[in-house]
């Protein structure tokens, strides 16, 4: 048995001053040190610097870690300017070693990610997902809107995503993306979700990100309709947005972007049980405008995106931009759901058992330390924030990483 004190836990949205946790694999109790020790007396006293926080482990929905080795290869400030240089560099950005993904898997965990949502296009980062350290969802990507490569882009994504079910665990969950409406064939879409349901895997898909695919799908026109005519040889999108969302009605699904989504169709989210992962880096690298969180009703998670359209995996740079993006929320207000954004809401998306400090859930702690005492608690969320760059202990599953 173990026992952690610090100066404040996290817990239910409260600051509690002077307790302790006894755990092992799982969180047995919640005390003062002094009664957990007359519980447990040969427990293991873990010790955190003074103003330190402890924290369930973050969690990151949304990485790409396939894409983790290009920083002055692409272009930014508009999707298909970004979307072209992908492509042009096609060979380059995705020639992604194992020591660039673990470099990846690292610095998410420094900065107290003990959980992440990996989008794998090829499966080279099977070895690396299985390996880390973090709760991996591994959602398997399926993609190709031409017609005569239905069946072998099908076969591709059936081979990897039975291969890593093979791998599943507590810390490695298999599960299934879809590109997005633009990119995928509703033959695959339809597959894909089947696919999914029978095997009760997690549904991930991008959603409206950018202007442009809101144009391309509901007007067939746009910077959309250039790209497609000259890469793809197409001139209509492979689906309507009206199907494409109608595909997933009774499969709860983790929607990605949704920028450029109105708020009737984010009302939609909310009401068929769909979740949204929100990039603000990513979104604003590529040109795409902010997410109106603040019309958002169903459950979201802040996420990093990849380093293909971001500078840092450090989930404290992700929430610092949403705190700036969104400057007409209420400061405080903003900081505590940016908090609950990326442990309670995303650990519920997941399924997971974590994402709050209790008895009975995961034992994935980020300890943080606060560089002076805070004067009050009620602002705790926020100077955590604002200072911290990384976490000073990461604990998953009872074990210490950092
Ligand atoms: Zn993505």
């Amino acid at each position: 048995m173990n026992i952690i004190e610090a100066d404040y836990i996290y817990i239910q949205g409260e600051y509690i001053n002077r307790k302790a946790i006894a755990f092992d694999k799982t969180i047995k109790a919640i005390d003062t040190k002094e009664n957990l020790l007359a519980l447990y007396p040969d427990a293991t006293i873990h010790t955190t610097p003074p103003n330190s926080v402890i924290y369930p482990g973050f969690i990151n929905t949304h990485v790409h870690i396939e894409f983790s080795s290009n920083k002055t290869t692409l272009t930014y400030g508009s999707f298909i300017k970004w979307l072209s240089s992908v492509m042009t560099n096609a060979s380059k950005t995705s020639s992604c070693d194992n020591s660039a993904m673990e470099n990846a898997c690292n610095e998410m965990l420094k900065s107290g990610i003990t959980g992440f949502g990996a989008i794998s296009s090829y499966g080279v980062d099977l070895n690396v997902c299985i390996n880390t350290p973090q709760r991996v969802v591994y959602f398997n990507e399926i993609v190709g809107s031409n017609e005569g490569m239905i069946d072998i882009n099908y076969e591709s994504f059936e081979y990897r995503t039975k291969l890593s079910q093979k791998y599943a665990s507590d810390n490695f969950i298999p599960a299934v993306s879809i590109h997005s409406a633009y990119s995928t064939h509703k033959t695959l879409i339809n597959k894909a979700i089947s696919y999914a349901k029978e095997n009760k895997l997690l549904l991930t898909a991008h959603l409206l990100e950018s202007p442009g695919e809101r144009e391309w799908l509901t007007n067939a026109s746009g910077d959309f309709y250039e790209f497609y005519k000259n890469f793809i040889g197409v001139e209509k999108p492979a689906n309507t947005l009206d199907e494409f969302l109608k595909a997933f009605d009774d499969t709860p699904t983790h929607f990605i972007h949704c920028v450029q989504a109105t708020k009737k169709e984010l009302d939609m989210l909310k009401v068929k049980g769909h979740s949204i992962a929100h990039c603000p880096r990513s979104n604003r690298m590529l040109g795409c405008g902010r997410l109106s969180i603040e019309d958002v009703k169903a459950p979201f998670s802040v996420a990093t995106d990849g380093l293909s359209s971001n500078w840092s995996l450090n989930i404290f740079d992700e929430l610092r931009a949403a705190l700036m993006m969104h400057y007409h929320i209420p400061l405080h207000e903003l900081s505590v759901q940016l908090i609950n954004s990326v442990t309670s809401i995303p650990a519920k998306i997941f399924g997971l058992n974590c994402g709050i400090i209790a008895p009975q859930k995961l034992s994935d702690f980020c300890i943080i330390t606060l560089p002076d005492t805070p004067v009050s608690l009620e602002e705790i969320a926020l100077w955590t924030i604002l200072h911290t760059k990384e976490a000073t202990k990461v604990y998953i599953g009872g074990k210490q990483y950092v």
